[in-house]
């Protein structure tokens, strides 16, 4: 895939290290203009029935109110088209001139007469003009020719609409459901994707229709970033019109994970200038997606403005697959050792056992014994705070140096150096010592480790600019051939407890997502006055932020993943409820992918990597899945959840959840 990447010239961005938004040609969707020089439009879709006008209408007007400025809406058969002509017209007559997007899969005639209706379509380039059948067909040069005339047949209709109509439309990849030809030819890659997007586009361009919107979505984030990034630089190579691109990460999820991972994978283009709508996709009402694109793309809003950071010259860094940087093995951290988690409890003088609780350590006095939850740390940075109590196995304590070169023991405490104190100190640890430094003082650095085998980096930045700033420190080392393991330090000071979500997913996810980085520590300087439980509070935050982004970004898995769809007009049974119960009997199930799908048309497709899915497939009736092939069909949904759980015993990936 190395190849892929010819120069910095078609590097998939114009510069890794200046923020600056992709140039896009603009899109006009009634009276918002997505891409050239227009702010980034936030968007989401409607979950209530499409032929429920006064419950559209309504969940509309929460959006809108919510700062949705475009809102899809599904429109499954033609029935469901010829409503939003209702639904528009009452949002109309209330004063409300967002425009609406028509969702389509599988339904070409729905989206000829949806087209005529609302200001945009979303096709699904994998299922427009073909069934899923699952097969893997061998094409020749010929009949996959063959193929692509067919598809010109069926798409140009849909073209000559739009054009005559004014519509915009959004080609929409999904890494779930593509075409059987393109699974059959590429494979579920980022190239297949990218490949799916380009055989509808090609027809647009010969048509001279350029009013479109592309998207790769994927819930695996590595995939979504690659799919995004190869587009744009397969859109650059191919002499196509630099279309504005609609970003969202699929199935994200609910709560906190959701939200983190929707930040590691929309985040992560937006730094680089990628992205010109932003969906966020939870499975909450959608009032509450719109504030969430809303936090992520403001952060842009004056980031051209951050100092400067040393230009890349070669980029040693592989932008469409994941490769994780080579680094040494030291302690616990590099080689094969998964990212770890360091905890920052520095601000909370004479800890006690017990509010270790916080950083997922409990400790049973009846028992005098210590358990650890999935979320427990691997290190607490104490700071100048030494712990009065001794550590269970397994979690050690870092402390700043200045305090550790006094401590009375100097084996099981590690010490955390500045650059200028690692240059003049006289003793270390014999195994492991940190070393925290800016990434402007990376080249002072790479002199002062040369050749230490006993050393982490704690890399942290001061540029607004972040995650670029943190990525050049390791493109740095690269060029300088040095393996040693790297922890991104990050911290928000007087940012609320979302805002923390967001940002470290964006900037140690971004980096994560490429392969680098061997831990996280999110700092704890919330300035002002706390209360001691608002500290812990906030250490628990970071604690469990710090997991949700290593397996956001796939790189540590240590809780059950739900893909559990954002739920639309299509969807036979309450996700949110339902995905609550199914969390509260699974989530002990640590690293198991559990797909919670709405409906059975979009559903298997969409829940791509899921171990076990549970899928609507009728009122009141539930299709398990165990990978993609189908166990159980039409299993009441009174059963359904212990008819999954049996699934999942049964394969032997079951454990009774562990009291604590
Ligand atoms: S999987 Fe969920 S969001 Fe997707 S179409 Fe079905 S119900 Fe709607």
């Amino acid at each position: 895939m190395e190849s892929l990447i010819k120069s910095l010239d078609s590097l998939y961005c114009d510069s890794l290290t200046q923020y600056s938004r992709r140039k896009t040609i603009p899109v006009r969707v009634g009276d918002v203009i997505i891409g050239g020089d227009n702010h980034i439009v936030v968007q989401s879709m409607t979950t209530v029935d499409t032929m429920d006008t006064r419950g559209s209408v309504e969940q509309c007007i929460r959006m809108i109110d919510s700062g949705c400025e475009l809102i899809r809406i599904t429109a499954p058969s033609l029935k469901e088209a010829e409503n939003l002509k209702n639904i528009k017209a009452e949002l109309r007559k209330r004063g409300y001139q967002t425009p609406l997007v028509a969702d389509i899969h599988f339904t070409p005639n729905a989206a000829e007469l949806a087209a005529r209706i609302v200001e945009k379509v979303r096709i699904n380039p994998g299922n427009y003009a073909d069934k899923k059948k699952f097969e893997v067909i061998d094409y020749t040069d010929a009949s996959y020719a063959e193929e692509l005339e067919r598809i010109r047949e069926r798409f140009l209709p849909l073209v000559k609409i739009c054009k005559e109509n004014g519509t915009a439309m959004r080609i929409g990849t999904n890494h779930g459901s593509l075409s059987d030809r393109i699974m059959s030819r590429y494979g579920d890659t980022p190239l297949g994707m990218v490949e799916s997007a380009l055989e509808f586009l090609r027809i647009c361009e010969d048509e001279k229709f350029h009013d479109i919107v592309i998207s790769m979505k994927s819930s695996n984030t590595q995939v979504m970033v690659q799919a995004y990034r190869l587009l744009v630089q397969k859109l650059n190579e191919g002499g196509f019109k630099p279309y504005p691109l609609h970003l969202g990460v699929t199935e994200a999820g609910e709560a906190e994970d959701g939200r983190i991972k929707s930040a590691v994978g929309i985040g992560t283009l937006l730094e680089d200038g990628l992205g010109d709508t932003v969906r966020v996709s939870l499975t909450e009402d959608p009032e509450f997606e719109a504030p969430v694109a809303k936090a992520l793309i403001d952060r842009y809003t004056h980031r051209a403005k951050h100092a400067s950071i040393p230009e890349v010259v070669n980029y040693p860094i592989t932008p469409f697959e994941h490769n994780k940087r080579q680094v040494a093995e030291i302690y616990n951290f590099g080689g094969h050792n998964v990212p770890r988690v360091i905890t920052d409890i520095s601000k909370v003088e004479n800890i006690s056992d017990r509010e270790m609780k916080a950083v997922g350590h409990f400790y049973l006095p009846e028992l005098d014994k210590w358990k650890m939850n999935d979320l427990g740390c691997d290190f607490v940075y104490s700071g100048s705070n030494p712990i009065p109590f001794m550590l269970p196995n397994g979690m050690k304590e870092i402390q700043n140096y200045s305090v550790w070169e006094k401590a009375p023991d100097q084996v099981n405490k590690f010490p955390l150096f500045s650059l200028s104190e690692y240059q003049k100190a006289e003793i270390f640890h014999s195994e492991i010592n940190f070393l925290e430094v800016l990434d402007t003082e990376i080249t002072d650095t790479i002199s002062a480790i040369q050749g230490r085998k006993d050393t982490i980096l704690i890399l942290k930045t001061s540029n607004t600019h972040s995650m670029p700033a943190l990525r050049r420190g390791f493109v740095s080392l690269i060029e300088a051939g040095s393996d040693i393991p790297v922890v991104v330090k990050v911290s928000y000071p007087d940012q609320t407890a979302d805002m923390t979500m967001l940002y470290s997913a964006t900037d140690v996810g971004g980096l994560l997502v490429d392969g680098l980085g061997d831990g996280i520590l999110i700092s704890l300087e919330k300035e002002g006055e706390h209360t001691r439980q608002e500290v812990l509070d906030q250490i628990k935050l970071h604690n469990s932020v710090s997991f949700g982004v290593l397996q956001a970004a796939r790189t540590r898995m240590s809780k059950t993943e739900y893909i559990s769809c954002p739920s639309c007009g299509r969807t036979l049974f309450d996700l949110q409820e339902t995905t609550a119960m199914i969390r509260k009997r699974t989530d002990h199930l640590k690293g198991v992918k559990i797909g919670i799908m709405g409906c059975i048309v979009n559903g298997p497709g969409e829940m791509a990597d899921a171990d076990y899915g549970y899928v609507g497939s009728g009122k009141g009736k539930i299709t398990l899945y165990k990978g993609k092939e189908v166990v159980k069909r039409s299993v009441p949904s009174e059963k359904a959840v212990d008819e999954l759980i049996e699934i999942i015993r049964e394969d032997g990936m079951w454990n009774e959840p562990e009291a604590i």
